[in-house]
């Protein structure tokens, strides 16, 4: 009589929401322990790249194409693009400091703290989104944004990859605004450092769907889509953390049963980080994200996880 086989061992499965916060709370953690790029460099090779290993969404390999730009990137933009989102910055709150107790900013700095924070956070979330917005839909932001936007491949470090002057564009549309309504420059830039490392996360090549955010919190496939280069998600998903806000401006794009397949533009980029600086201010870069063709990457080379985490 034949032995019964014994079931499989069920793997322990951790679920995503534990990983992506414990992910999101070290980054944190690291940041205000002032661990500076090459530090990140270490850390996101060290812990980032073995996770999305073990959940990649897409099978590319680590060394995959632009990874040594993106590492540039990582080393060389985030301090140019602070330069350029502190001017403006520093700008409007000289020039507004007559406004300063206007009644809007007064009844806003008498809430208690708690309240105060988080609508702050909503303010700087609806600007956030219409000066991601404008990026995407003014030609003459638009070739400084298609810089982040030319990955083809999307891991941890690719949200590394920008062109500093976006520091400077979206400074000078949320600043303003912002100072009247009472939200001060230091809250500013901690709002803007905490959306950027939380970029890191939104980056990161793993197959967590995390649904149960859908439409409440920015997760890993939310941002893939505004990513993506399929023609109906394109100039979707704007929001760095709140896709409320998507919802209710109509570009919330999250189909249920289809994940991404191919990213970046149609419209060419040059591979090198110097070139990639001095991309913008070139002729070349005037076609504006409608003039596009698509698709130009060859999905042949992405595996595609329909289903996965
Ligand atoms: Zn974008
Ligand atoms: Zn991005």
């Amino acid at each position: 009589m034949p032995l019964p086989v014994p079931a499989p061992a069920r793997k322990a499965r951790i679920p995503s929401w534990v990983v992506t916060g414990s992910l999101a709370a070290l980054i944190g953690i690291l940041f205000v322990a002032k661990v500076g790029s090459a530090g990140g460099l270490v850390f996101g090779f060290l812990l980032l790249t073995p996770i999305e290993r073990i959940w990649k969404r897409h099978d590319q390999q680590i060394r995959r194409p632009g990874l040594r730009t993106d590492m540039f990137h990582l080393l060389l933009t985030p301090a140019l693009t602070a330069v350029g989102l502190v001017v403006p910055i520093v700008v409007w709150t000289i020039v507004l400091l007559p406004m300063r107790g206007n009644p809007l900013a007064t009844t806003f700095n008498a809430l208690p703290v708690v309240p105060k924070a988080v609508l702050a956070f909503v303010v700087f979330e609806i600007l956030g989104y219409c000066a991601h917005r404008l990026e995407h839909e003014l030609p003459s932001l638009w070739r400084f944004h298609a810089v982040h936007h030319s990955s083809t491949r999307l891991d941890w470090i690719s949200g590394a990859r920008a062109h500093p002057m976006e520091g400077l564009v979206v400074g000078s549309i949320i600043a303003a605004p912002a100072l009247l309504l009472g939200v001060g420059p230091g809250t500013l830039g901690a709002f803007t450092v905490i959306t950027q490392l939380w970029g890191v996360v939104l980056h990161m090549n793993v197959r967590w769907r995390m649904r149960w955010l859908d439409g409440i919190w920015s997760s890993t496939d939310y941002h893939h889509w505004h990513h993506s280069n399929h023609l109906e998600a394109r100039n979707k998903n704007y929001s760095g953390f709140l896709p409320v806000i998507d919802k209710i401006f109509g570009t919330y794009y999250m189909p249920k049963h289809r994940r991404p397949e191919v990213y970046g533009i149609d419209a060419p980029m040059p591979a090198s980080w110097t070139q990639q600086m001095l991309h913008p201010f070139s002729s070349r870069s005037k076609a504006p994200p409608a003039t596009v063709v698509w698709p130009r990457t060859d999905p042949r080379d992405i595996i595609h996880h329909p289903l996965g985490g």
